[in-house]
Order: structure tokens, then C-alpha cells, then sequence
């Protein structure tokens, strides 16, 4: 493999929603650990359904893949049905953990302030944060993206200090690319990507905004992968639909040899 010159370790992250039965997590894991065995200066992350977390742990002990959860509550327990807190991922062996996907958003009614408690949590239990931010279609044509990032940044890490932060992976999602098959152009993810990081420059500080790593997300796809990682701002992928099938998954995470 070319020794890359990207000025941070890149970050493949498959989201697998609400897919996959423990058993299929298993099966997926046997087919997809031996395509990526030769793969390094790549973090990979996979973060299946709650029930097949363990299968997950259990199955990557002795590999490089970090197992994350899609969404956690803030309270470490008590009365909230369904809820899942930050020490019951890391008891199960998670190491990170999805915060404000745009489907919690739109469908579950996630705020800017839930992320933040989400994000606390997270933190305080050593979990690494993939905090998801992104605009709608009808906010980029009404030229509201910058204006979105921003509070969405904010809202969710505008009380931290630039040592809590730096743990944080950003995820770049626009809401209109998600699953349908239409990905932002590489050049216009890097946009976005550039806004963020001056975000954190003027927040944290240069050097933080440097090292952050700022992941695409939107139908990020084999075929695609190359284009965008080959924009300096870009330093990974958020994949749904292509994390589900062990080959597409292992292609993008191998984009180096496409
Ligand atoms: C996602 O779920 O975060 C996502 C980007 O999905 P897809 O790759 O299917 O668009």
C-alpha cells in the first residue's frame, strides 16, 4: 500500500440502522475481516443494531475494527423505556458512539440540546463521539447550509473545552444525500468540510481544528470513494447502505487500492 501524505488517519464508519440479526452480523464479520487483514493507516467502525453489539465485540476482538453504537442517552439509567445509556455500550465493549444522525433528527425529534447532553455522556465514559451534522435539501437551495453547521456545531459542542473536543470524529451528512443515491460532489463536500473546520479553528484553535477529522456522509458508495478522499478536507466516510455488503464495505475502506 503507497504511504499516504493526508495530513490525518482517515476513518471508514459503517451506520447499519436498523439491519442485520446477530446471526448475519457474524456471518457479515467472517466475509469482511479477511478482505481488510492487509488494511492500515485506516480506522475502521462499524456500529450495528443494539442486539447484535455484542456478536460485533465478540466477533472483531482480535481485529482493528472499533465497534460503536448508533445513538445513547444521556442519563446513565433510570426510567426511560428503550433507552440505552453510555456505560451499557462500553460494558458491552463499544468504543464509540453515533450522536445526532439526521434520522434522530427527523424522525425521533432530536435537538441541537440533546445532542449536547448525548455528546457529555459520551465523553465522560471514554466513548469517541461521531457527532453527525448536515442540512436539508430545502436549507441549501434557501442558502442556509453555513447557517445550519453552525448551529448544529454549536449546539452541540459550543460548551466543551478544546481538551474535551478533541476525541470528537465530525460527521459532514447532508440529509439530502442520505440513502438516495445522491452524493454530494466531492468539491462541494469539501466546502462544507472547510466551513466546519474554520468552525472549530475559531472555537478550539487552530491546531485542534487541524487534527479533527471531518467524515463524509451520503451514499458514499465503492465508486465514489476515491473521489472524495482525494479532497484534503475529507478524512473518511459515514456509510449506510454500502456498510451492509462485507465486499462494498471492505472496497471503500480499501479505497486506496481501487
Ligand atoms: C448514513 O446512514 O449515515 C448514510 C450516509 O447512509 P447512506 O450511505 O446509505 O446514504
Amino acid at each position: 500500500m503507497a504511504t499516504s501524505s493526508r495530513p490525518r488517519v482517515p476513518v471508514i464508519a459503517g451506520n447499519w440502522k436498523m439491519h442485520k440479526t446477530r446471526a448475519e452480523t457474524r456471518e457479515f464479520f467472517a466475509a469482511f475481516l479477511p478482505l481488510v487483514a492487509r488494511t492500515s493507516e485506516c480506522e475502521i467502525v462499524v456500529a450495528p443494531a443494539f442486539t447484535a453489539l455484542a456478536d460485533a465485540v465478540a466477533a472483531t476482538k482480535d481485529s482493528p475494527v472499533m465497534i460503536a453504537g448508533q445513538d445513547l442517552h444521556w442519563e446513565p439509567q433510570g426510567a426511560f423505556t428503550g433507552e440505552v445509556s453510555a456505560g451499557m455500550l462500553v460494558e458491552t465493549g463499544c468504543r464509540a458512539v453515533l450522536i445526532g444522525h439526521s434520522e434522530r433528527r427527523e424522525h425521533f425529534g432530536e435537538t441541537d440540546e440533546m445532542v449536547a447532553r448525548k455528546l457529555r455522556a459520551a465523553l465522560e465514559a471514554g466513548l469517541r463521539p461521531i457527532v453527525c451534522v448536515g442540512e436539508t435539501l430545502g436549507e441549501r437551495e434557501g442558502n442556509r447550509t453555513e447557517e445550519i453547521l453552525e448551529r448544529q456545531f454549536h449546539g452541540a459542542v459550543g460548551a466543551l473545552t478544546a481538551r474535551d473536543f478533541s476525541p470528537i470524529l465530525l460527521a459532514y451528512e447532508p440529509v439530502w444525500a442520505i440513502g438516495t443515491g445522491r452524493t454530494a460532489t466531492p468539491e462541494l463536500a469539501a466546502e462544507a468540510h472547510g466551513f466546519l473546520r474554520t468552525l472549530v479553528a475559531t472555537r478550539f484553535g487552530r491546531e485542534v481544528a487541524a487534527a479533527t477529522r471531518i467524515l463524509y456522509g451520503g451514499s458514499v458508495k465503492p465508486g465514489n470513494i476515491r473521489g472524495l478522499m482525494a479532497q484534503e478536507q475529507i478524512d473518511g466516510a459515514l456509510v449506510g447502505g454500502a456498510s451492509l455488503e462485507a465486499a462494498s464495505f471492505a472496497a471503500i475502506v480499501n479505497f486506496r487500492e481501487g
